[in-house]
Order: C-alpha cells, then sequence, then structure tokens
C-alpha cells in the first residue's frame, strides 16, 4: 500500500486566492485594507526567513504589511510600548510578535499586551480560552488551524474517529486537541513522558506528530490505512554537506503504511501561513463590524 499525499502547497494556494478574491472585495466595498504588522527582535536567521516569508504572502493577498524590528537587546518596555502603539493603530488589524523572543523578555507578557481581537496567532489568553470552552472561537493558532483544514479536505467528517496528537506545545500540540475534540474526536495527547507510545500511536486513525524530532515516528506506529499530519519542520545535514528539512515522521517508511500522509516540505508548512492571512482577513472584518466571512 502507498499512502496518497496530502498535498498542503495546493491546499494552501487554494485557500490563499479565496483570501485574496475576499480581500479584493472588503476593498471594493468597504474602502478597508487589511494590516498585518509583524514585530521581530533580534536576527534569528530561522525567524527572519519566516518573517519575510509572512511579509510577501501578506502583500501577494492585497493586504498591508508593517514589519518592526527592535535589536536583540531591546529591553521589554521597548517591545511593550511598540505592542501598544500597534494596538491602537487603526491602520493596523492583527499583531504577530515572531517567537521565540531574547531570554531576557517575558513572552508570555508581550502576549498578555495584544489586544485580543489582533491576535492573530491566537496565543492571547482570551482567545486561548474561547477555543477551549468553544464559546466565540475567532482566533485559532495557524498551525493547528490548517492541520484541520488539511484533515476536513483529506477524510471528510472526522466524527468518533481516535486521533494521537505527539507533542503538548501551546502552540500546536494543545490547539489540535481541542479543535479536534471540536470534531467530535476522540483525543489522545502523548508527550516525552508518555509510556508505550508506539503502541499509542498505532492506535490512532489520525496521527499527528508536533516534536521537532526528525524521523521519530516509524512505519510500525502507524495504524495501516491512517490519516499522518506531520507538523515537524527539523534542518539535518543531508549529502555532500547540504542541508535539507525533514519533518517528524519517518517517511519513507510511513508512505508505505499510512492511508494519507503529508510531505514535509509541502504539507502543514504552507498551510500555516495559509491561515495567517485567513486569520488577518476575520480580525479585518469583524473590526469592522461585518458578518463572519466564510473562507
Ligand atoms: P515544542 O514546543 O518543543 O514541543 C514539542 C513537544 O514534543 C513537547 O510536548 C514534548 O513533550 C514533545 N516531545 C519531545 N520529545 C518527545 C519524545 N521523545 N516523545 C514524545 N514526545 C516528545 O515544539 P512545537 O513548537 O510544538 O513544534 C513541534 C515541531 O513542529 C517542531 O519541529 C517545529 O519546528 C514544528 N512546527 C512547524 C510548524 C509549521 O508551520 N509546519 C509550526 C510550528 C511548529 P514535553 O511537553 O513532555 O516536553
Amino acid at each position: 500500500m502507498k499512502a496518497a499525499i496530502i498535498d498542503g502547497k495546493a491546499t494552501a494556494e487554494g485557500l490563499r486566492e479565496r483570501i485574496g478574491g475576499a480581500v479584493a472585495h472588503l476593498k471594493a466595498d468597504h474602502g478597508l485594507t487589511p494590516g498585518l504588522a509583524v514585530v521581530l527582535v533580534g536576527t534569528d536567521p530561522a525567524s527572519e526567513i519566516y518573517v519575510r516569508n509572512k511579509g510577501r504572502a501578506i502583500e501577494a493577498a492585497g493586504m498591508a504589511s508593517f514589519t518592526h524590528r527592535l535589536d536583540a537587546d531591546a529591553d521589554e518596555g521597548t517591545l511593550l510600548d511598540l505592542v501598544r502603539r500597534l494596538n491602537n493603530d487603526d491602520t493596523v488589524n492583527g499583531i504577530l510578535v515572531q517567537l521565540p523572543l531574547p531570554g531576557h523578555i517575558d513572552a508570555a507578557r508581550v502576549i498578555e499586551t495584544l489586544d485580543p481581537a489582533k491576535d492573530v496567532d491566537g496565543f492571547h489568553l482570551i482567545n486561548v480560552g474561547r477555543l477551549a470552552t468553544g464559546i466565540e472561537v475567532r482566533l485559532v493558532p495557524c498551525t493547528p488551524q490548517g492541520c484541520l483544514i488539511l484533515l476536513r479536505e483529506t477524510m471528510g467528517k472526522l466524527d468518533g474517529l481516535h486521533a494521537v496528537i505527539v507533542g503538548r506545545s501551546n502552540i500546536v500540540g494543545k490547539p489540535l486537541a481541542q479543535l479536534l475534540l471540536g470534531e467530535n474526536c476522540t483525543v489522545t495527547i502523548a508527550h516525552s513522558h508518555s509510556c508505550g507510545l508506539a503502541h499509542v500511536a498505532a492506535s490512532a486513525d489520525i496521527l499527528v506528530a508536533a516534536v521537532g524530532r526528525p524521523g521519530m515516528v516509524k512505519g510500525n506506529w502507524i495504524k495501516p490505512g491512517a490519516a499522518v499530519i506531520d507538523v515537524g519542520i527539523n534542518r539535518i545535514e543531508g549529502a555532500e554537506g547540504k542541508s535539507r528539512l525533514v519533518g517528524d515522521v519517518d517517511f519513507d517508511e510511513a508512505v508505505r503504511v499510512a492511508g494519507h500522509i503529508t510531505p514535509v516540505p509541502g504539507g502543514v508548512g504552507p498551510m500555516t501561513i495559509a491561515c495567517l492571512l485567513r486569520n488577518t482577513l476575520i480580525v479585518t472584518a469583524a473590526q469592522a463590524g461585518l458578518p463572519a466571512l466564510e473562507i
């Protein structure tokens, strides 16, 4: 058996096209241009790449992109002042502070300073609480939202399926668990203290790996026919000293067992950026008092 590849790149392109169309309508009908401010502290090379790609994607969708850079040794007060200024700036509908932040800055305090209505990452406690309770859910973290869109598109109804998520971060594992509970899945969350992980994983109809360990999930961890979502992005040394990106799943083994599988790259990654655009559109419409957009 060879798994069908879940083409996150194609799904993300479709989503971005629909978002571009909705942005054009917002401009034509309401004179609104969604604006996203991205704040980068320091010069972490991976963060630089993410921020550049986000800026390009925002502009390609017809939105306004504002990038704010602070030196790595900028103090917390300077960053909090910037966030407060962006909270009060009407041209800025969404704000994203690129993580990780330098160690001397309390990331939790920064996130709590964001206006929850502009929190396009969905990390503010208000938005986390909304997702956890299912009450007035508006802003969902981008990567889990992207995983859910891929799963719905691949499997249709997820009702009653057993989902095992390996990884319990606030950015991926926990919010994805909430989303899948909302789809009436039976959800198991595993982590570095879980016992018998291979056995737990092999009971999953949907197996999500969000760990940060290259190739950890082996073929014999996978129930035949299961859907495998690989969130991991790991840079490893490849042939001839060139580095390459791999996921948390041993793709060559898994593709022989799974029913559906996301590749790395080209799976979850492109969906994350598309969902950031989606959140920017959602907040813009909400701030203008327009009805929620179905995208
Ligand atoms: P994280 O905050 O480091 O969390 C990793 C999780 O994996 C933790 O819950 C940890 O357990 C668990 N874990 C670590 N080693 C384990 C092991 N041996 N067995 C079982 N569980 C283990 O990472 P993250 O931010 O969630 O990111 C996870 C991966 O996804 C990374 O590769 C990251 O680059 C990638 N990522 C990709 C996207 C995308 O757009 N595709 C977005 C975000 C993240 P404990 O809680 O017990 O420590």
